[in-house]
């Protein structure tokens, strides 16, 4: 999922990070093929435009942080808008309420809307602890109600039994009238599909809504339908109350926009999706770090996120100056270990040394965390104070006794010094290249 339009967007802010300046032009060619890119996945073209709207405004008009280049403002600029977009915050169930809440299901046949009932119903039952009752009210297609049974046993969530030949509101009545008197906290009210929105449908789902009194009415989309899905939710949300979306097949390798005008076209919430055929496929929706995915680079925003409190400008000017010089031992790399640390795993070189690269795009997967910092910052602090100016000093001896004293391997000490030489190695490129500028602009 996301994932081309993952590689288009990491490829405008590839050209765009890293330059000491942007001017407007560069700003607007670069939105322009954001708004392209949101086009091909499949995003509905009025959410595109309003998007790259907003967006251009703000990265033109836009203060550029200390700190940080003007090409990763502009990304944090677009993580936002995408957040936005995408809804501010994870929205939560309404279902706090005197019991038994009730939940409604609605959407076309085959969005994934029973399959997702049981889902949500096996979440609620399993780690809320709720007593929840199903049903089913779809007396369309055949077996409906037999296949929430079925689930409803493999989820081990109790359904109501059923009664051949009643109609929709009726068995909504009757599963309220069963939970209230059987102490259930949660009726979830799986609604018949069809094939297309026709009046019928719409008709039917007011009429159990006006007995039933949702709490929640959660609209079900195949993500994989792009724009048809789009086109769906607007649909039912002009004609029920909606109070979200839940989003089935994100598994997929769907292009993603649908997910992305979801918000935007009903004004409600995405609050699950899908993301298989198994009764735990399902996920709360984070728009942040579905944003974060989208845009691959978690890392840039964290870094602007963080730049203005985290960094020590003294600091950061004293290193510039040294770098500016080709300049870089071991006191150097602790200082950036211990920005790391404070950053959460982003120097403020991040990104234009190829040794710190990889280590923070491992620590960005979690495969490096805090301790590995730490264990680097011991064995340096376990050099002395000639060493850690002159790294070239360790022979075999003094790297045993810098293992030893930082409870390390030699390997370990081998590593870091390799480490430091490819920073140090770039450094010196980066002097050679004239890259004082450029340097200063990134270290503020
Ligand atoms: P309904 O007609 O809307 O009730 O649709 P169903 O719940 O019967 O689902 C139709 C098919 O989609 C079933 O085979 C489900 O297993 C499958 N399905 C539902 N949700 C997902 C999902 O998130 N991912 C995948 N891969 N399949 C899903």
């Amino acid at each position: 999922m996301f994932e081309s339009l993952s590689d288009r967007l990491g490829g405008v802010f590839d050209r765009l990070r890293g330059r000491g300046a942007l001017s407007e032009a560069d700003v607007r060619g670069a939105m322009r093929e954001v708004r392209i890119a949101l086009l091909e996945a499949d995003v509905a073209l009025p959410v595109a435009r309003d998007f790259v709207e907003g967006i251009t405004e703000k990265a033109i008009g836009q203060q550029v942080l200390r700190s940080v280049t003007p090409g990763q403002q502009v990304v944090k600029i677009v993580n936002d808008a995408l957040v936005e977009m995408l809804g501010p915050d994870t929205a939560g169930l309404n279902i706090d309420v005197s019991p038994p809440a009730v939940i409604m299901m609605v959407g076309l046949q085959g969005s994934g809307k029973t399959t997702t009932t049981a889902k949500l119903a096996k979440m609620l039952a399993g780690k809320e602890r709720k007593k929840v009752l199903m049903a089913s009210l779809d007396v369309n297609r055949p077996n409906a109600q037999e296949q929430l049974a079925v689930l409803g046993t493999q989820a081990e969530v109790s359904t109501l039994p059923i009664v051949v030949g009643q109609q929709p509101v009726e068995i909504a009545r009757r599963a309220l009238q069963a939970a209230k008197l059987q102490g259930f906290d949660v009726v979830m009210l799986d609604t018949a599909g069809r094939l297309h929105v026709d009046q019928a449908l719409m008709d039917e789902m007011k009429a159990v809504a006006d007995i039933a009194r949702p709490n929640e009415i959660l609209l079900v989309v195949d993500s994989l339908t792009g724009q048809d899905a789009v086109n769906v939710a607007q649909n039912f949300s002009n004609q029920v109350p909606l109070t979200g979306v839940v989003l089935t097949r994100m598994d997929g390798d769907a292009r993603g926009g649908a997910a992305l005008s979801m918000r935007a076209v009903t004004g409600k919430p995405i609050k699950f999706a899908g993301t298989g055929e198994k009764l735990d496929a399902i996920e709360a929706f984070h728009p942040k770090r579905v944003a974060g995915r989208i845009l691959g680079m978690g890392d840039v925003v964290s870094l602007v996120e963080r730049a203005a409190e985290a960094i020590q400008v003294d600091d950061a000017e004293k290193m510039a100056q040294r770098l500016a010089k080709g300049q870089f031992d071991m006191n150097d790399l602790r200082a950036q270990l211990g920005q790391m640390r404070r950053m959460g795993g982003l120097g403020a070189l991040a990104g234009m040394i190829p040794g710190m690269k990889k280590a923070q795009a491992a620590m960005a997967n979690g495969a490096v965390d805090e301790r590995l910092l730490l264990r680097m910052d011991a064995m340096i602090g376990s050099m002395t104070v000639k060493e850690r100016a002159k790294p070239e000093l360790l022979n075999a001896k003094r790297k045993i006794r810098v293992a030893k004293g930082s409870g390390m391997t030699v390997q370990d000490v081998n590593k870091l010094l390799k480490m430091h030489q490819e920073m140090a190695g770039a450094m010196k490129r980066i002097k050679k290249m004239g890259g004082i500028k450029g340097m200063a602009a990134l270290l503020g």
